[in-house]
């Protein structure tokens, strides 16, 4: 069994972003907004600050409290999208009850989209264009390639259907030619479909729903997963699946830096396109 070391990984990408960033006289902004005080999302942003400095990218952090307008926040981003001197923006997800996330997800500038959520990226995923993918599907093709597990003809399971997570890695898959099978909260008998899988991701919240049990042996596991308890991480899948699996992500340490080095990626992406397009 091996490790998809996702932290290996995102140290390697984040020196490469590093090095572009360095040719670059203009320091790429990042603008993240946030709403509420969502324990999760201040650690959540607090690794994206850590990881901007690292690879020379500036995060500006606009902080509203739950009782903030909506029209203040969108405001706000409609000012970020004409200010030439940021690249990306992004809403921290989940926001407090009572906000429409679609209409200020979709206020974002398409080309400012680093998370990739406006209905125009996740358009452009569907119909196969390359431009800003979301960060986690985006974070898991690079362990597959840089782990050279070749996608083709293989039947991938994933369990969880979210915009975030689940439809778009099901695009990437379909992309590189795997069978997709995708499984969610009224999928009746699971295990009937998580055992056929070649290659398992699971994107659900909820600790511990895969075990050894409904795999079967040599499963690629992808373990996107991340349920708190008292300051304690744990994935989707039981320790127990690493008996059999032949690859499989940590958790912590898999999924999670790999997301929050493609936000990096996509800054960069969005700073060159901006400041340079083709
Ligand atoms: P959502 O809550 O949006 O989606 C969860 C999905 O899981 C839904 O499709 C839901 O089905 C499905 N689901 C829930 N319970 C079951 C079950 N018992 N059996 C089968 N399917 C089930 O979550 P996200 O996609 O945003 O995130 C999923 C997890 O990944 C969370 O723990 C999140 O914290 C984590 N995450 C981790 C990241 C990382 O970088 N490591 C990045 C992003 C997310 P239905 O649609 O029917 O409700």
């Amino acid at each position: 069994m091996e490790i998809l070391d996702g932290k290996l990984l995102s140290s390697k990408i984040k020196d490469e972003v590093k090095a572009d960033a360095d040719q670059y006289h203009l320091t790429p902004i990042l603008a993240v907004i946030t709403i509420g005080d969502d324990e999760a999302s201040k650690i959540y942003v607090e690794n994206k600050r850590k990881a901007c400095e690292y690879v020379g990218i500036s995060m500006m952090h606009f902080d509203y409290a739950s009782c903030v307008k909506e029209d203040v926040v969108i405001r706000k981003i409609k000012e970020l999208n004409k200010d030439k001197t940021v690249s990306g923006i992004i809403l921290q997800l989940p926001l407090p009850d009572g906000f429409d996330v679609k209409k200020i997800i979709n206020t974002i500038s398409p080309i400012k989209d680093v998370d990739g959520l406006t209905e125009v990226s996740q358009g452009r995923l569907l119909m196969g264009e390359e431009y800003l993918v979301p960060c986690t599907p985006k974070g898991i093709i690079e362990l597959f390639d840089y782990y050279k597990i070749n996608l083709e003809g293989k039947h991938v399971v994933i369990v969880g259907r979210s915009n975030l997570v689940g439809k778009p890695i099901m695009l990437e898959c379909l992309k590189r030619n795997a069978t997709v099978t995708i499984c969610h909260s009224k999928t009746k008998d699971l295990k009937k479909y998580t055992k056929e899988a070649d290659v398992l991701i699971v994107a659900t919240g909820k600790k511990y729903l895969i075990d050894k049990s409904m795999v079967k042996e040599g499963v690629v596991v992808i373990d996107v997963g991340i349920t708190r308890i008292e300051k304690k991480i744990y994935g989707d899948v039981n320790p127990d699946v690493m008996d059999v699996a032949s690859y499989i992500t940590p958790v912590p340490g898999g999924v999670g830096p790999m997301t929050v080095c493609m936000l990096m990626k996509n800054t960069l992406i969005a700073y060159k396109n901006i400041n340079d397009p083709k």
